[in-house]
């Protein structure tokens, strides 16, 4: 069932592509495995998935640690500063940065561990007072202090579009993201790399997709409904 699912989404995946004239190739599909037992990402890796994504620190820890082969981890969710040394060494990706103060321990940590930690720029692209994630007009002051840290490296930018009802309604923030992007990579600003864009999830990757998309976080509709109470 899983192993459908996930097959259904990057079908859903190729659609939208050529629906614009992307390469598919172009679109990396993260499974979101929050909440999920090892045994469903145990399914996945069965079927050749490599990219989960996880929101909470421990949960990634602790999967990353009894997985039976190594698999790439996105940290998707807000990060404390005072847990960033757990998994500094363990996220491929983190996509949540949204200050220099967070941006700032993640390198004193990476350095430590002598890695160059990659990462996203999260940016509250709809301006939602429940969001995390910078102003869009924050994002070059940012930009700019981070630059000069060795141990972090910016490889794009990362959105959590609203929750609506119809796709449709995200479309104006995803072309507004992507937009950005692009306006920061005309800048060649050292040591920022501008090639991943995150956004997208269940109710609306395809959307994402069409407008620009590079990687989609899909959780719902590979796992089905998440229970928070178990
Ligand atoms: C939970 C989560 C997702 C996946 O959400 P679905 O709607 O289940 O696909 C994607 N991104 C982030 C940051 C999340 O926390």
């Amino acid at each position: 069932m899983l192993t459908q699912n996930y097959d259904e989404v990057l079908n859903n995946i190729k659609a939208a592509c050529d629906k614009v004239g992307r390469n598919y190739d172009e679109v990396t599909l993260i499974a979101v495995s929050k909440t999920k037992p090892l045994s469903d990402i145990e399914q996945l890796i069965s079927h050749g998935v490599n990219e989960y994504g996880e929101n909470k620190v421990q949960e990634l820890v602790d999967k990353y640690e009894n997985v039976s082969k190594p698999v790439n981890w996105h940290l998707i969710g807000h990060l404390q500063t005072n847990k960033v040394k757990y998994i500094v060494d363990k996220a491929k990706l983190i996509h949540s940065v949204d200050s220099f103060h967070l941006a700032k321990e993640i390198d004193k940590e990476a350095k430590k561990k002598n890695v160059v930690a990659e990462i996203l720029i999260q940016v509250n692209i709809a301006h939602e007072d429940t969001k995390f994630g910078i102003n869009e007009n924050d994002v070059y002051e940012l930009l700019n202090q981070i630059k000069d840290l060795h141990n972090v490296k910016v490889r794009g930018l990362m959105t959590i579009a609203p929750f609506v009802e119809n796709a449709e309604e995200n479309r104006v923030h995803f072309r507004n993201l992507y937009q950005l992007l692009l306006d920061i990579k005309s800048k060649n600003i050292d040591n920022i790399d501008m090639s991943i864009l995150s956004m997208g999830m269940t109710n609306d990757y395809m959307v994402a997709i069409e407008e620009g998309a590079t990687m989609v976080r899909v959780g719902t509709g590979i796992f089905g409904e998440r229970n928070y109470n178990i």
